[in-house]
This record gives C-alpha cells, sequence and structure tokens, in this order.
C-alpha cells in the first residue's frame, strides 16, 4: 500500500516514515504542500496541516478534488473542532491529533482503506465485512468488490467514507439506522469526533447521488435508505 507521508518537521516524519516502512507500506515523504501536490498518487495520504508553505486544508481540499480513492487522514496538531470538521468537510476520512501512537495511526489507516494491510496482516475489522458481492437498492448499485457506484445509470465518484456508509446504509433499504450505530460501525466504536461528521458525509452523498431523497432524514433517530427507482425519483 502506498503512504503518501506529508510533514514538514523532519524527526517526525522520519520516526514514522521508518515504522511505516517496517509495516510494509512503499512511503514517500512530501516536507511542503507544493511537494504533496507534486508526488504520485497515493492509496493513503497523512496530511500534517501546519505546512511553510500552503495551509494544509487547502492541500487537503486539492487532493481530493484530485482523486476520490485516495483515503485522507489529517494530523492535526491544533485539535481544534473547527479543524477537524473543515477537513473532514474538505474530503479528509479521518484525523488524528497529535501526539498519537503508532497503533492509533495504523487502526486508523485500517478504517479508512478496509483492505488487508501489506504483509498479509488482517484488518481489526475483517469480521464485519460482509461477503462482498454488489448491493442493489433499486436502481442504485454500489458494489464492495470495485469500489464503484452506480445511481440509476449514472457512475458515482465517491470517497472511501462515503463509499462505507452508502453501502452500510444500501445493506439494508428502508431499516432506520441510528446515528450512534451508524458512527460505530462505519466510522470507529471509539470514535471521539464531533457527530456533525456523519451529517457533512450524509450531505455529500445526496449532492453526489443527485437525490436527496434516497438518504431520508428520521428525526432524533438516524437515516435511512430509499431505493430510487429507474426513473431516478425514490420510492415510498
Ligand atoms: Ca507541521
Amino acid at each position: 500500500m502506498q503512504v503518501l507521508l506529508v510533514e514538514d518537521d523532519d524527526t517526525i516524519a522520519s520516526a514514522l516514515a521508518e515504522a511505516l516502512a517496517r509495516e510494509r507500506f512503499v512511503v514517500t515523504r512530501a516536507g511542503s504542500g507544493g511537494e504533496a501536490l507534486a508526488a504520485a498518487p497515493a492509496d493513503v495520504v497523512l496530511l500534517d496541516l501546519g505546512l511553510p508553505d500552503m495551509d494544509g486544508l487547502d492541500v487537503c481540499r486539492r487532493l481530493r478534488e484530485r482523486s476520490a480513492a485516495t483515503a485522507i487522514i489529517v494530523i492535526t496538531a491544533r485539535g481544534e473542532e473547527a479543524d477537524r470538521v473543515i477537513g473532514l468537510e474538505l474530503g479528509a476520512d479521518d484525523y488524528l491529533v497529535k501526539p498519537f501512537g503508532f497503533r492509533e495511526l495504523l487502526a486508523r489507516i485500517r478504517a479508512v482503506t478496509r483492505r488487508a494491510l501489506p504483509g498479509g496482516t488482517e484488518p481489526v475489522d475483517a469480521d464485519t465485512e460482509p461477503a462482498a458481492g454488489p448491493i442493489v437498492a433499486g436502481c442504485l448499485l454500489v458494489d464492495p468488490r470495485t469500489h464503484t457506484v452506480d445511481m440509476c445509470g449514472t457512475p458515482v465518484e465517491l470517497t472511501p467514507r462515503e463509499f462505507e456508509l452508502l453501502a452500510y446504509l444500501a445493506r439494508e433499504p428502508f431499516t432506520v439506522h441510528r446515528r450512534n450505530r451508524i458512527i460505530e460501525d462505519v466510522w470507529d466504536p471509539n470514535w471521539y469526533g464531533p457527530t456533525r461528521t456523519l451529517d457533512v458525509h450524509v450531505a455529500a452523498l445526496r449532492k453526489k447521488l443527485g437525490d436527496p431523497n434516497v438518504i431520508e432524514t428520521v428525526r432524533g433517530v438516524g437515516f435511512r435508505l430509499i431505493p430510487p427507482d429507474a426513473s431516478g425519483r425514490t420510492e415510498g
């Protein structure tokens, strides 16, 4: 798995790069926002927000514009909720607040990629991953094998976390999922981030699917997926 490590602090970057290489990640380092944007695409970007040449949030937005498939984990020393939420709104999949442990970082990488780590290490949550066939809900097709979404004939590009959220809801159409269960299952049982993160992702999904009615808000409870019909309108 290719990791792009964007960090201007050489001490931190060297230690992280070494530790990641030991876990058999292929690590590319970037010491500035400019270098990060010039680097080859990676599976995972670890992005420090405090960079010498550009605002890290700006780098995040531009990386996301370029690729929906890259998982972006924002690393911030600031720790303020506003920065985290803005990072997630700009397309980050998760964030870590410095200082963090290496095990925690590995867990976050696993969570956002939902893939086996190099070297054959099993993902922690392998047992929650259902046997992956395409999920069909009305004319919405979500295929975990190819990580593709087709909305009634139109391909839709989603970030890894948006994809997980949509697949989660589409597996049980019409079922109301409680907010805290969604956050536990799609994010992390130990998610201490802002619950607004879920709303940000739902809003992004509605926009990208082109039909806000596909994901229905059940006020005070959570969300449910209403399968769209072939004419592009939602049933029920
Ligand atoms: Ca920095």
